[in-house]
């Protein structure tokens, strides 16, 4: 086999392995170069599968030249890379004769060469040529430097990979150290006030009116509905980790819903500011129990961390989803926060008063288990909007009208 004009560039192939970051875009840029020199159809890089010895993954593959439009007779040379990856060894393989009148595209010249690297063998690569011509001595040695090269790569991507890994579990271990601290303190706090009002009402020295009797066991009361809630916050956020928590779906009016669950907070925030602006009034499958623990929860936080602030809840439709809106004019966030607000236990650096990052966490799952988008919006003294789509598809006629039935009937 001859080469076209020019000649290899082995300087340029190195450059391109050491100054491309992303691996496939190396990759491609390395066979556009040796392409003119080095003719073939079809170019498969294969994985050795670390579960099952006999195995093959397949990382890469492309159809060049004749390959292009054989269609599902496409030749990628798998059982080569296995010998090749087996014996560690290079494998060329050719037909023996051409017995004249064959279809000669269907004949395929393969060359299979082991991806070696400082850990031993990774996978082949494999070249295939349908019709010829053999490879010739030259290009033996250009494939394995092409080989060599590409094991570099493949090698680089994968320490990428595991130090993503590393600085992913390192993130979840400090996450969960800031959770502990965040835990202690906000199981200390109520523990506290329940430790302090209970010694004081016990104490055989004093005598309490009924007036100050009540009021201390209405705080030792709240203090412990406030640790129920948080425990069991920590669970739940722990079971929609691990996608456990089951949804109840119902038809719901979801415009009646918005307002139930704004009525239940102004019973208890009296000066609360809530407007409602409702294009559309939808009956979805839903459950509703939990889209109403998502919309307390993003109350509680605007009372929280907007105090004052009015409440504005729209309700729109797209294409595809039901939107409900949910914001408020309070401080807002910086963008830079903005991304790990969904995390678990993840509160913006800085935040105070009591909370332990799990809420929007939790809000987001319930919305993820109904196929539907959360986000988020805001800038520093702008205010802060969270985005709650909910998929619409429509409810039947038919749904409907049992939907109705069930109103009238309760
Ligand atoms: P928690 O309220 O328990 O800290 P969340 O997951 O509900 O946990 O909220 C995460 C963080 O997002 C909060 O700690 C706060 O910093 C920020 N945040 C949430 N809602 C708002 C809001 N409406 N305005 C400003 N910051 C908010």
């Amino acid at each position: 086999m001859t080469s076209r004009d020019g000649t290899f560039d082995y300087l340029k192939i190195a450059e391109i392995v050491n100054q491309k970051g992303d691996w496939k875009q190396a990759l491609d840029e390395i066979l556009e170069c040796i392409f003119p020199f080095f003719i073939f159809d079809n170019i498969a890089l294969f994985l050795h599968n670390q579960t099952k010895s006999d195995l093959t993954d397949i990382l890469y593959a492309r159809a060049v030249g004749r390959g292009k439009s054989s269609g599902p007779d496409l030749a990628w040379g798998s059982d080569i890379a296995r010998q090749v990856i087996q014996n560690n060894t290079i494998v060329l393989e050719e037909p023996s004769n051409n017995p004249p009148n064959s279809d000669r595209l269907k004949e395929s010249y393969l060359l299979g060469l082991p991806l070696i690297t400082s850990t031993g063998v990774l996978g082949a690569l494999v070249f295939v040529r349908f019709a010829g011509p053999s490879y010739s001595e030259t290009h033996l040695i250009q494939a394995r430097y092409i080989a060599s090269q590409f094991a570099g790569l493949i090698e680089r991507k994968n320490l990428n990979e595991e130090i993503n890994a590393l600085h992913e579990a390192s993130s979840m271990i400090a996450l969960q150290d800031d959770f502990i601290s965040t835990i202690s303190h906000e199981l200390r706090t109520p523990l506290g006030f329940i430790k302090g009002y209970s010694t004081t009402l016990l104490r055989k020295d004093a005598v309490w009116d009924e007036a100050t009797r009540h009021e201390f066991l209405s705080i030792i009361e709240n203090e412990a509905d406030y640790l129920t809630g948080l425990i069991e916050n920590i669970l739940e956020s722990s079971r929609l980790q691990s996608d456990t928590l089951p949804m109840q779906t119902h038809l719901t009016q979801l415009d009646t819903l918005i307002i139930e669950t704004s009525a239940r907070i102004q019973s208890v925030v009296k000066d609360l500011q809530i407007d409602h602006d409702f294009e559309v009034r939808p009956v979805i499958r839903i459950d509703s129990l939990r889209i109403s623990q998502v919309l307390t929860n993003l109350f509680n936080n605007s009372i929280k961390y907007a105090p004052g602030s009015p409440i504005k809840i729209s309700l729109t439709e797209s294409p595809d989803f039901y939107i409900i809106k949910f914001s408020d004019s309070g401080p807002g966030i910086l963008p830079e926060y903005l991304p790990n607000l969904f995390q678990r236990f993840y509160r913006v650096p800085g935040t105070g008063g009591s909370g332990s990052g799990l809420g929007l966490f939790i809000c987001n799952k319930i919305i993820d288990a109904h196929g539907g988008k959360m986000s988020v919006e805001s800038q520093p003294g702008m205010g802060t909007t969270f985005l709650i789509k909910l998929p619409n598809n429509h409810a039947s006629n038919h749904e409907r009208e049992n939907h109705d039935h069930e109103d009238t009937d309760s």
